[in-house]
C-alpha cells in the first residue's frame, strides 16, 4: 500500500516540464454552450425552452415529487441532468428516454452497494482505483448529461461512503502532484524488485484511464494537463472514457483535435485509446418519419451528421484508437436488432466493438440490470449474422478478483454431470485485479435464470477453476 512519504515535497499545483509547457501554451480553450438542463426543478418550475416543455407528462412529475426528502428521492440517487442535442434524440427515441429521464420505478428497491465493486478496495490514493497494470483515475465528477443506471451514480451525486479506516467521506477527485508521485514510486519500486512490486506483486503502472464523470467536461487545457502529467510519469497509454460522442458531440471540434494532435508530436511515444460509450444506435443514426434507420447512398446507414463529423475526424488520427463499451439495461437496450446494427454501424465507422457489461450491483439496481442468462443470449443474439470482426466485443461481469467474461451459456443438459441438468454457464478471467497467475482459468456453474450477479450461483458450482465462488466471495457483498 502507497504512503505518503510525510517529508514529501510534494506540490500543490502541477508544475509542468519545460517541454510540457510548451505544448500546454499551443492549446485553445472555447466556452461551449451544451443548452444543459440541470435538475428536475427546471423542469417541474417550466424554466426550460418551449420545445423542451412536455417531456416530462405533469404526472411524471408529480409522482417524482412526491418522493422528494423520503428515502426514495430519486434525485437523491441520481441528479437530473441532459444536453439540448441529447434531448432532440430523446424525445424521438423510448430507449434514449429510459435513459435519461428519471423515473419513480429506479427507487422502489433501493437494494445495492454504495461502493460498488469495493472500489475503494483497490484506492490508494483519492481519485485512483489501481488494478492489474492499469490506474482508472477519477478527474471530475459530472458528465454533460446523466444517464440513470449510472454505476458512478455515488460519485456523481457526492454521496458520503463507507473507508476503509471507518472514515466516512465522499469520493474525491485525482490530483495531478500526488498521482504523478505514485505512479513514479510505484514504478520505482517495481523496477528495483524485478518487475513486480514488492508488496503487491503488480507489475508496472503503464496505463491510465482518464474517468469521472466525464472528461470531456473539462476544458482543452485540463485535460492537456493531464496529458503530460501522465506522459512526463512515464504512462505509455492513456485512455478517456467519455459518453460525450452521445451527448454532446460538437465538443471534438477543431480546438479538442488540434490539443491531440500537439499532443502526438510532442509525445509521439504515448498512445491515445478513446473509450466510447453508446448504449443504443439511437445515439448516433438519423431516422426516418416513421422511426426507421435511413440506407446511406455511401453504404451503411445515416449517421446524426456532427456524430459522424466527429468519429471521421477521430479515426483519421492513426495515434487514437476508439473503442466501444456498454452495460446491457433494461429497457434501453434489450434488443439484440438494435445491439446488431450498432456493432455494425460502429465497426464500419472504424470504432471497435469492445465490451458490453452485465449490470453492476448498485444501490436500486433491480431496476436497470438484465439477468446475467439475458445478457449472455442478448449479446450472442446480437451477433448472429455479423462478421467476426464485427462481432469482437466480450461480455464482461468484472469479479472482485479481476474482471470476467461470460463465455457461454448452455441449453442442454450435459449427460452424467451433476448440476448440470439445466445447463451451465462458464466464465473465465479475463485478468487478476492484483496479478496475473489466474488469468485464463474457468469456473463452471448450473444455470440460474434469475441470477444477477455471482452470488446467484454459489449453492450450483460445479467447477471453481478461477475462485470465483470461494468463501472470500461471501464476506463481499459487492464487487467491481
Ligand atoms: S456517462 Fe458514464 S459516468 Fe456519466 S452518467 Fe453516464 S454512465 Fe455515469
Amino acid at each position: 500500500m502507497f504512503k505518503k512519504d510525510p517529508k514529501s515535497t510534494i506540490k500543490k499545483k502541477y508544475e509542468p516540464t519545460k517541454k510540457a509547457q510548451e505544448f500546454l501554451d499551443k492549446v485553445e480553450n472555447p466556452k461551449y454552450d451544451r443548452g444543459m438542463i440541470r435538475g428536475l426543478n427546471k423542469f417541474i418550475g417550466n424554466k426550460i425552452p418551449e420545445e423542451m416543455q412536455g417531456f416530462y407528462s405533469e404526472e411524471e412529475l408529480q409522482a417524482l415529487v412526491d418522493l422528494r426528502d423520503t428515502p426514495n428521492d430519486v434525485e437523491a440517487r441520481m441528479p437530473v441532468k441532459i444536453t439540448n442535442h441529447y434531448f432532440q434524440i430523446a424525445k424521438n427515441s423510448k430507449p434514449i428516454q429510459t435513459l435519461v429521464k428519471a423515473s419513480p420505478a429506479e427507487t422502489y428497491d433501493l437494494d445495492g452497494a454504495p461502493d460498488p465493486g469495493n472500489q475503494m478496495t483497490y484506492s490508494p490514493l483519492e481519485g485512483l482505483i489501481h488494478k492489474y497494470e492499469l490506474g482508472l483515475i477519477y478527474v471530475v465528477d459530472t458528465c454533460s448529461a446523466h444517464c440513470r443506471f449510472c454505476y458512478r451514480e455515488e460519485l456523481i451525486a457526492r454521496k458520503e461512503i463507507k473507508r476503509e479506516d471507518g472514515t466516512v467521506a465522499s469520493k474525491g477527485t485525482a490530483k495531478i502532484p500526488e498521482l504523478v508521485e505514485y505512479i513514479l514510486e510505484h514504478n520505482k519500486l517495481v523496477e528495483e524488485n524485478g518487475g513486480k512490486h514488492p508488496e503487491t506483486n503488480r507489475e508496472k503502472l503503464r496505463e491510465i484511464l482518464m474517468s469521472g464523470g466525464d472528461p470531456m467536461v473539462l476544458p482543452n487545457n485540463k485535460l492537456a494537463e493531464w496529458f503530460s502529467a501522465l506522459a512526463d510519469a512515464g504512462i505509455e497509454s492513456i485512455r478517456l472514457g467519455t459518453k460525450e460522442l452521445a451527448f454532446y458531440p460538437d465538443r471534438f471540434d477543431s480546438t479538442f483535435l488540434n490539443m491531440m494532435d500537439e499532443f502526438n508530436s510532442t509525445y509521439p511515444e504515448v498512445q491515445l485509446r478513446l473509450m466510447i460509450h453508446f448504449n443504443h444506435p439511437d445515439e448516433f443514426l438519423q431516422k426516418d418519419t416513421n422511426g426507421n434507420y435511413i440506407d446511406s447512398t455511401e453504404g451503411g446507414l445515416v449517421w446524426i451528421e456532427r456524430t459522424k463529423k466527429a468519429v471521421k475526424e477521430l479515426a483519421k488520427r492513426n495515434f487514437i484508437t476508439i473503442e466501444n463499451q456498454a452495460p446491457f439495461i433494461k429497457g434501453i437496450n434489450h434488443d439484440p436488432d438494435a445491439i446488431r446494427i450498432m456493432q455494425r454501424e460502429l465497426k464500419r465507422n472504424q470504432v471497435n466493438n469492445h465490451y458490453f457489461f452485465c449490470g453492476r450491483d448498485i444501490v436500486g439496481h433491480k431496476a436497470f440490470n438484465l439477468t446475467i442468462e439475458e445478457s449472455w443470449n442478448l449479446l450472442n443474439d446480437s451477433q448472429k449474422g455479423l462478421s467476426g470482426v464485427e462481432a469482437s466485443a466480450r461480455l464482461s461481469i468484472t469479479h472482485y478478483l479481476g474482471k470476467t467474461e461470460v463465455v457461454a451459456v448452455t441449453n442442454e443438459a450435459i449427460p452424467g454431470l451433476p448440476g448440470a441438468e439445466n445447463g451451465v454457464v462458464i466464465f473465465k478471467l479475463l485478468r487478476g485485479a492484483g496479478d496475473a497467475p489466474n488469468k485464463g482459468k474457468v469456473s463452471i456453474v448450473g444455470r440460474n435464470p434469475e441470477a444477477i450477479w455471482f452470488s446467484g450461483y454459489e449453492d450450483r458450482v460445479i467447477f471453481d477453476e478461477a475462485g470465483l465462488f470461494t468463501e472470500s466471495m461471501k464476506s463481499t457483498s459487492s464487487v467491481s
